[in-house]
């Protein structure tokens, strides 16, 4: 994979932007609670927002408040919790399947298995679960085991497997519906998708901008979890993505 030419992309008039948040627009942390965006790249974001009239979303695993407390005081279209809620240009938010979920129950559940390991970090969120274990990065296979067999007895979930995080989440969400559901509304309808990521979980994203003559652009190389990416192009690290933001504005100047 090579990185893309700012040439390459679409005119920001009509480009709709997706980003992922950790890893992509912000340094992964040890925890996630310590994740800031700098300030540079919220200046950028602000700019594109204004390039794009508003076609630019935040497409993550973390809950809308987090994607919001981050970027403030923007509050930009994004979908949360992989696509559980979407949330429009004009604000208006949508609900999915994730709503059925018992996710009370599914805490006790995976906070009873998972009792005596030590330095994890399970998150309860409003649609699922994750369990964090970078400060445990030996655990993860005992996790996966764990996580896997509550999802099979558990209807309705499945497991994501992403950067030192497990998630028990609704089965039938992720970042490609996530990007569906927003490029079938304004001001995203009618441009084209280029979507930014560094994970697993931008996968299902990537292949929809494919599929959708968009553009993928992986933030850092090599394979994850031993599958190969589909995105089509790839930046060396997340400290490469606001020079060629940057880049991309320079080549789109009115
Ligand atoms: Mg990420």
């Amino acid at each position: 994979m090579n990185p893309p030419s700012p040439y390459d992309l679409p005119p920001l008039t009509m480009a709709a932007i997706f980003l992922d948040m950790d890893g992509t627009l912000a340094p992964i942390a040890r925890r996630p609670v310590d994740v800031r965006v700098a300030n540079d790249m919220l200046m950028l974001l602000d700019l594109l927002h204004t390039r794009t009239e508003g076609a630019i979303a935040i497409l993550t695993g973390r809950p809308a408040w987090q994607i919001d407390d981050l970027l403030a005081p923007r509050l930009y279209a994004l979908a949360a919790e992989h696509g559980a809620g979407v949330r429009m240009a004009d604000g208006k938010t949508l609900t999915t399947a994730a709503r059925h979920l018992d996710v009370a129950l599914l805490e006790r559940t995976v906070r009873h298995a998972l009792q005596s390991i030590d330095d994890i970090y399970i998150e309860r969120k409003d649609h699922g679960i994750a369990v964090h274990y970078r400060q445990a990065p030996r655990q993860g296979g005992l996790i996966a085991e764990q996580t896997t067999r509550i999802a099979a007895n558990t209807e309705g979930v499945e497991v994501l497997n992403g950067k030192m995080v497990i998630e028990l989440k609704a089965v039938g969400v992720n970042k490609g519906l996530a990007l569906n559901t927003l490029m079938a509304h304004p001001p995203f309808a009618g441009r084209t998708p280029v979507v930014f990521g560094d994970d697993t979980t931008d996968e299902a994203a990537f292949a929809q901008a494919n599929a959708e003559a968009g553009m993928s652009v992986r933030i850092g190389g090599g394979p994850i979890g031993g599958m190969p990416s589909c995105a089509q192009f790839s930046l060396a690290n997340q400290q490469a993505l606001a020079p060629f933001l940057q880049a991309w504005l320079s080549t789109n100047t009115k």
